[in-house]
């Protein structure tokens, strides 16, 4: 049985190398002509495909489907379909979601309405008819409470709810790094430079080294304190929004549950501009947020023993700093939680530049930058995964094409003189 199993992995991968079938999956983000779509920056030829799209009700590809290409790789970009079908449930499907409200979700005025028509949350429009179930207590303030809510998407981008109802705020311990984990800024007494120290009972279980110029610390800082949303502190969670550049050349963030967030010099280095910057610390502030490592550990997955490792570094100063988390019980921050959850993240982070002024579009770009970036290598990190950020970036052009008309941004920030400044002071960085 064993070997007939590594017969066939050989055999995959063998053909894998000769270029054959793979399937790619994503939103149809343009239809550049009558013989091709393109997810993203791939074009997708389909002169030769077979469709298969009565499923969902459609005749014809069009912009917003969310399609599966079986077909090859024949260039960069390039890739030529022998079969195209579309995921039969994408608008029937019912949805259903928790998340915590990030910011006030209606307009002042609308407070004290007991019957909203619409609300902003979860980084969704959500629609609320007469036969809506309406669980709503009209409150002062309304951020850092649970909305749940059922719905299925409309061809518009928003959700036509059924329910929708008010929960409660997390609790202190959703806030709380596993192992009672602190991180504290320092320098080393041993060699002067500055580094994050990572102390459980105060004892030390390894030292990471801060990038050593003050001005690319104190501009992420800026930059992150300024994206947090307006009403993220207006709530009693016992959270301290920390940003700190490590020096790590992986294209890589980390959001600790007691608001600690690690830049790597490698993400700093690799973004095209301050909007996608903005971008990734704000879907690192709504794990935070939406306590996320929380809700993994105690709702959405069948409770696991957490081992804790003694993580002494074996180097006096921690290499790879995913490795390491992962050693503290923050394995979910390293690799990511389930899909489901990263797309939380990332709906209310572009909501969240969208908010700051910011042009969601280079934003989304992130996306674009990491597709070109990992193209020929396969990766599991969360940021650089290919089928990942191909579903992941063209869901979020999609939403944007259909929520907001062409130009709509055409006056928001995409980089600050501070951003150019900043990366003048840093130097080329190596990335990996
Ligand atoms: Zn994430």
């Amino acid at each position: 049985m064993r070997k007939f199993a590594l017969v066939l992995l050989l055999g995959v991968t063998l053909c894998r190398a000769a270029g054959s079938t793979v399937k790619i999956r994503g939103y149809i983000t343009s239809v550049p002509d009558s013989h091709s779509i393109a997810i993203l920056d791939d074009i997708i030829a389909t002169h030769a495909a077979h469709l298969d799209l009565q499923n969902c009700g459609q005749s014809s590809l069009s912009p917003g489907l969310l399609v599966e290409a079986e077909g090859v790789w024949t260039a960069r970009h390039q890739f030529t379909a022998e079969k195209v079908s579309c995921d039969a449930n994408q608008f029937s499907r019912e949805i259903t979601e928790n998340a915590y409200l990030q910011e006030e979700p209606l307009a002042a005025e609308k407070r004290a309405e007991a019957r909203p028509n619409r609300l902003k949350a979860d980084g969704e429009l959500l629609l609320l008819t007469d036969t809506t179930q309406l669980n709503w207590h009209p409150a002062e303030q309304l951020v850092g409470y649970q909305v749940h809510y059922r719905g299925v998407r409309q061809p518009d981008g928003s959700i036509m709810t059924s329910s929708v109802e008010l929960g409660s705020s997390a609790p202190a311990d959703a806030y709380k790094n596993p192992g009672g984990v602190r991180v504290v800024p320092t320098t080393d007494p041993k060699t002067g430079i500055k580094i994050l120290e990572f102390q459980k009972e105060s004892k030390i279980q390894g030292r990471m080294k801060l990038f050593p110029v003050e001005e690319v610390q104190e501009y992420v800082r800026k930059l992150g304190l300024g994206l947090l949303p307006h009403g993220a502190d207006a709530t009693k969670r016992p959270v301290e929004f920390r940003f700190f550049v490590v020096e790590d050349p992986s294209i890589n963030a980390f959001a600790l549950p007691d608001g600690t967030i690690l830049i790597n010099t490698g993400l700093v280095g690799a973004v095209e501009n301050e909007a996608q910057l903005a971008f990734v610390l704000s879907h690192e502030i709504s794990h935070v947020l939406q306590a996320h490592h929380w809700r993994e550990v105690h709702d959405t997955r069948p409770k696991r023993v957490l081992i804790t490792i003694a993580a002494v570094a074996a180097s006096y100063y921690i290499r790879d700093l995913g490795l390491f988390l992962g050693q503290l019980g923050l394995e979910a921050v390293v690799n990511g939680y389930s899909r489901r959850i990263e797309n939380q993240a990332d709906r209310l982070g572009l909501q969240n530049v969208i908010d700051h002024g910011y042009d969601p579009w280079p934003a989304a770009g992130f996306f674009r930058t990491m597709l070109d970036h990992y193209r020929q290598r396969s990766t599991s990190a969360i940021w650089s995964s290919h089928d990942s950020a191909l579903l992941r970036g063209s869901f979020l052009t999609v939403q944007l094409l259909r929520q907001y008309p062409e130009g709509h941004f055409d006056k928001a920030a995409v980089n600050s003189p501070a951003f150019a400044a900043m990366r003048d002071a840093m130097g080329p960085v190596k990335i990996e």
